[in-house]
């Protein structure tokens, strides 16, 4: 592979700490960053987890706040910020998935309040200085280096519990992160490097958690592979995959690491016949020459649903999905046409296999 002629890079400023059994840091990390009135911010099924990270924060630990829900309704994010100035907290502690990180995102662009993540899923949001702020079904992102949290703790005995259909798709989710910084217009060397480094380690994982969910060193590999595509993500602008699944995942509210896992190999069939280099490193990194048809046989393989219609979004919406993903430019290595917007979308729909458009 050659050198490329010209890039810029810039690192996100975050200290990561990874391995098994490496949770038991975080009270030593949150003396370094001078925490000593922290919340816990979970989703409710994970209350207990959000319980028993309280009870290691010890003193520094002000309370759990079990309200995390998908994509970060404004009403729950107002609640949270009146709930932190009230109760004088100075900091927050996320486990959990991306809406917990989401949920903290949301509080820090508010109030300026620092976070330590501790991720349970391969969502990668606690890599990305990315925010999301939902309001009546329309979600508003943006970046502010703010929201980065300061530390990230991953430790991947926390993710045994996910379910398997869960980490697949969340897997899948990450290897999406990765395929799409190949070929972003703001990639650079060290991008190529995470991102293909990811993708062997997801794509190697995926089947063995599939298998065995409790399988503590493929759920290191696949949490490994996850913290990679997730500074891929934050490093970068992602390009028509992004797009098209918070079209589908916002307007039709279906659930966010599904709707990725079933539209990535469409995206990247069309895509990669126009990005010979992300092709060419992404092939390398999964053993494969087709990697849109690696991944698609990956699912049916371990059992993740490939189809939308599965999902629960309607065929009469494939139109909807059309003008919606063509209304604005966006940078993307091939055109971004209703015909190709339709053949891409038809196939997730339907589920059938991806295939190459002219
Ligand atoms: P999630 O956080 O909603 O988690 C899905 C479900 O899994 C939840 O019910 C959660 O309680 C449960 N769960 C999480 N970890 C578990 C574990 N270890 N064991 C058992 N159950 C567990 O879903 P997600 O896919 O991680 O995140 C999706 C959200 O994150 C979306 O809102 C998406 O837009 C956002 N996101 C943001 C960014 C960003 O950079 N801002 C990046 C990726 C995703």
């Amino acid at each position: 592979m050659s050198t490329p002629d010209a890039f810029v890079h810039t690192s996100q400023p975050s200290r990561v700490i990874f391995g098994s059994g490496r949770l038991s840091e975080l009270p030593a990390e949150l003396d370094r960053l001078q925490l000593s009135r922290v919340i816990v911010i979970c989703t409710p099924p994970q209350q207990a987890t959000g319980n028993a990270v309280a009870d290691l924060c010890g003193h520094r630990a002000h309370s759990v706040y079990p309200h995390a829900t998908m994509h970060v309704p404004r009403s729950v994010a107002a609640a949270a910020c009146e709930y932190v100035n009230t109760h004088e907290i100075d900091g927050a502690v996320v486990v959990g998935g991306g809406s917990s990180v989401g949920l903290g995102k949301a509080l820090a662009l508010e109030t300026g309040l620092p976070i330590l993540a501790i991720p349970t899923t391969y969502a990668g949001s606690e890599m990305t200085p990315i925010w999301g702020i939902t309001d009546h079904g329309d979600k508003t992102t943006g970046r502010d280096v703010k929201v980065l949290p300061r530390t990230v703790i991953y430790d991947p005995d926390l993710t045994l519990t996910l379910p398997a259909s869960l980490s697949v798709s969340s897997g899948l989710n990450a290897l999406a992160h990765a395929a799409e910084a190949l070929y972003a217009p703001d990639g650079s060397p060290i991008i190529e490097m995470m991102a293909g480094e990811a993708a062997r380690a997801l794509t190697k994982a995926l089947p063995a958690v599939a298998t065995n969910p409790t399988d503590k060193a493929a759920r290191a590999e696949l949490l490994y592979g996850a913290w990679l595509s997730g500074a891929c993500l934050g490093a970068t602008s992602m390009s028509l995959h992004h797009k098209l699944c918070h079209i589908i995942g916002g307007t039709f509210d279906l659930p966010h690491s599904e709707v990725h896992a079933i539209v990535l190999p469409h995206v990247l069939s069309y895509n990669l016949d126009g990005a010979p280099r992300a092709r060419g490193i992404l092939s390398r990194a999964v053993g494969a020459d087709d990697p849109a048809a690696l991944i698609y046989s990956l699912s049916q393989q371990i059992g993740s649903s490939t189809s939308l219609q599965d999902l629960g979004m309607s065929g009469g919406n494939i139109e909807l999905v059309v003008s919606k993903a063509t209304a604005n430019p966006y940078s993307n290595p091939r055109p971004v046409t209703a015909e190709s917007i339709r053949s891409i979308v038809s196939g997730a729909f339907f589920g059938t296999p991806p295939k190459r458009n002219p």
